[in-house]
């Protein structure tokens, strides 16, 4: 069938399999085109890998070390005329490319939060690979079921008092205020569980149980700080404060089982995840214009590339004073900052076009979903059944 898109609200319900490929492709080429560090991991295991950072680290990893790449997914085949999910049509592209050249990828898609999902990743790395040594943590959801059933929907709201600040609705192109209520207790504990990190360490304690993880492995799971406009609405938010107990995750699983946990503060881009936040698109607008003009502006393969060949395995892992690895180096720089405030004090709805990257920001929202890529026949007939080589249906 001919695939257009269909966006409703932060969301596009459509996916196109030749888009997402050629994006997918488009990433592995970044890559093979840099220079890697010599040391870096051989058997990774992501989880989060269809979309966004996850993806990226999937791509990272297998071409600039030929790491095998175990994946875990949460992500819809096609049914009748609906179109499969962008990251199914991502990861079934990655595998074909993988297979071609000669390496390992193989894919459970599931719920990562469940015991079930844990329990098939972990015989499967028995069967396939005996042990991992570098676990990518990079799950962004809305809800999350607890091992004892009971579910819990993250929000993001501030902590404390509300803010008022501006906002950007990228439907009409307007600027208004928009005031954001300060969550509750429950709300906020609620948001720790699904966005903190409770299941990253269950996942890291079930692989050391099973002994499928190396001794020496490093593990990673991505935060985001941001600018002062940002921080009543993430790092002091509600999501700030999962965002904090992902932090102390990471201090707990080195102590309790000797892994080399880390996480990466990385970079605002435009991901089916961030454009639910109420005023950080407006932010990545204006960030991607000034980023942009100074030449330093990143995507996720150029920030996960960069943080494995630079950051983690470099000579030894580079970090800030908390032992952060900071890939948000380029974005917080004091002339990109100062800029940005300027601009965001200015912005107005008759200004917009003038003071950000709308047409970036769109960009970049519809390639999420494989759309707007040089070389796509958009008019084509294209089969929207795609099968992942190593998912059953
Ligand atoms: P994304 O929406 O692009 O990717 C999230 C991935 O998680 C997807 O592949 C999704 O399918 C998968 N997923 C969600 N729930 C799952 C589940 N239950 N089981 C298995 N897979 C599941 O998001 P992203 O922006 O790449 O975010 C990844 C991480 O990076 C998050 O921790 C986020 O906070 C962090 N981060 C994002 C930004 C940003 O600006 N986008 C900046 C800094 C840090």
């Amino acid at each position: 069938m001919v695939i257009k898109p269909k966006v409703r609200g932060f969301i596009c319900t459509t996916a196109h399999p030749e888009g997402c490929k050629a994006a997918v492709k488009a990433q592995i080429d970044y890559v093979k085109a840099q220079p890697h560090s010599e040391k870096g991991p051989k058997k990774v295991l992501i989880i989060g890998a269809s979309m966004g950072y996850g993806l990226a680290s999937r791509i990272s990893a297998a071409y600039s070390y030929g790491a095998a790449t175990l994946g875990v997914i949460f992500d819809r085949a096609a049914a009748g005329s609906r179109t499969a999910t962008s990251g199914w049509y991502n990861t079934a592209a990655f595998e074909e490319f993988a297979a071609a050249d000669g390496l390992y990828a193989k894919t459970v898609n599931g719920d990562a939060n469940s015991k079930e999902v844990k329990d098939k990743v972990i015989e499967m790395i028995k069967s396939d690979l005996g042990k991992v040594d570098c676990v990518v943590y990079s799950l962004a959801a809305p809800r999350r079921t607890a091992p004892d059933g009971t579910v819990y929907s993250s929000v993001l709201k501030t902590v404390g008092e509300s803010y008022t600040n501006k906002t950007i609705n990228l439907k009409d192109k307007t600027v208004s205020d928009i005031t954001v209520e300060p969550a509750t207790e429950e709300e906020i504990r609620a948001t720790v569980k699904v966005m903190g990190g409770e299941d990253w360490k269950l996942w890291i304690e079930a692989l050391k149980a099973e002994n499928v993880i190396e001794d020496d492995a490093v593990t990673v799971a991505y935060s985001y700080i941001g600018p002062k406009i940002t921080h009543p609405m993430y790092a002091d938010g509600s999501i700030g404060k999962a965002k904090d107990d992902l932090f102390a995750a990471s201090k707990e699983i080195t102590e309790k089982n000797g892994i080399k946990a880390y996480i990466s503060v990385n970079k605002a881009l435009v991901t089916q995840s961030s454009a639910a936040i109420p005023i950080v698109p407006l932010y990545i607008s204006i960030l991607y214009k000034v980023m942009k003009e100074h030449g330093v502006h990143e995507g996720c393969i150029e920030q996960m590339n960069r943080m494995f060949n630079q950051k983690i395995y470099s000579e030894s892992v580079i970090t800030d004073e908390e032992g952060r690895i900071r890939m948000d180096d380029l974005e917080m720089q004091e002339e990109i900052q100062s800029e940005v405030d300027k601009l965001w004090a200015e912005i107005s709805t008759e200004n917009l076009s003038d003071h950000a990257d709308l047409d970036g920001y769109w960009e970049d929202f519809y390639k999420l979903f494989g759309f707007g890529i040089d070389g796509v026949d958009y008019d084509a007939d294209t089969d929207q059944n795609v099968r992942i080589p190593s998912v059953e249906e």
